[in-house]
């Protein structure tokens, strides 16, 4: 490894930035909802899933029990078998789902090759998203990760970005964070003195703006294999 290069640190975003996430978590839901209402959860389908939403809204999606709390609200008791049913099969049908964009891996090699130390931030747990790293086999280019769960804030929180540089010994101004969301990630980047380049994004005619107003340090470009035309 070239020496100058070792404070050059690209950060990713996982899901919607290397995983192609659309709608999986959502699928992994309704099958989940599927199978427990299959089995003895006396509601219909949509009414099922209505109310899994609700459990969802309110305990936050990285909380750990929302099919307990489903059988729990339904059956004024928590239904052990039907708990074990949804989380298998939430579990296997978004595990099945995952994937990475065609281009992530051909692009985290290439960054790799240009002297870029890699890591992970992101709002999640820890284990769940080396889960999602190491079923796709990209753990190994990834030195770290850092996640809302470990920091105690979530992006865009600034900490969260300090904890990261720090970790990886990265220099804000030779670093880079890559990621789908213009706020959370572009944004929080950006505020912790790091330039930020959003891909699959869904900034807004007024983002747009902003980032030309403020001079924001923030590349938009279609998807993860358009990297190497900025770094
Ligand atoms: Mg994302």
């Amino acid at each position: 490894m070239i020496k100058n290069d070792d404070d050059k640190v690209v950060f990713f975003d996982i899901d919607g930035t290397l995983l192609d996430t659309s709608d999986f978590a959502e699928t992994a839901r309704k099958a989940a909802i599927g199978l427990m209402v299959d089995n003895g959860l006396p509601l219909d389908k949509d009414e099922a899933y209505g109310v899994l939403k609700t459990i969802i809204r309110e305990k936050g999606s990285n909380y750990g029990k929302h099919f307990n709390v489903l059988t729990q609200v339904v059956l004024g008791h928590e239904d052990p078998m039907l708990v074990a049913l949804g989380m298998i099969t939430y579990h296997n049908v978004k595990m099945a789902l995952l994937r990475p964009f065609p281009e992530t891996i051909d692009t985290l090699i290439y960054l790799k090759s240009q002297g870029y130390r890699l890591a992970v931030i992101s709002n999640g747990l820890t284990i769940k998203q080396w889960e999602k790293l190491v079923r796709l086999n990209v753990h190994s280019f990834f030195d770290e990760v850092i996640t809302s769960e470990e920091v105690g804030k979530e992006k865009p929180n600034k900490l969260i970005f300090d904890v990261a540089l720090r970790k990886m010994k990265g220099n804000p101004e030779r670093s880079v964070m890559i990621g789908n969301k213009f706020k959370p990630d572009a944004l929080g980047a950006v505020n912790a003195g790091m330039r930020a380049i959003l891909v699959n994004s869904d900034v807004t005619e007024e983002d747009r703006e902003y980032i030309k107003r403020e001079k924001l340090d923030i590349t938009i470009v279609e998807d993860i294999g358009d990297v190497n035309t900025i770094l």
